[in-house]
């Protein structure tokens, strides 16, 4: 298996990521007033490596296509607010290194 050349910084590393998209996301905030009412931090904007999470307003805006499919926000969310499920085969996250 090839490594990641050392000395890279994070941007680089996103870098060499690609993404296949799906129509359809495969988070869900399943609850938005949970969101506004009881997670005063929004951890999810702030645990989530790819910035997925942003809150705009009222609502959480879930960019999807740039999930890395980490699984943080499966566990990291304190409400159990976030559904998570793998992206269909053959979407998500492309593994690219060289
Ligand atoms: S961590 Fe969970 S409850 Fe908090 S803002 Fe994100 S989805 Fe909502
Ligand atoms: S699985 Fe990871 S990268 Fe994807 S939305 Fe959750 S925390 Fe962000």
């Amino acid at each position: 298996m090839s490594e990641l050349p050392k000395g890279q910084s994070i941007e680089e590393k996103q870098y060499l990521l690609r993404f296949n998209a799906d129509t359809k996301s495969h988070l869900t905030v399943l609850d938005a007033e949970v969101c506004m009412s009881s997670c005063p931090d929004k951890l999810c904007t702030i645990f989530c490596p790819a910035e997925v999470y942003k809150w705009e307003d009222i609502r959480m805006h879930v960019g999807y296509e740039g999930c890395h499919e980490c699984g943080s926000c499966r566990i990291g969310c304190p409400h159990q607010n976030i559904k998570w499920e793998y992206p269909k085969g053959g979407h998500g996250i492309v593994f690219r290194l060289g």
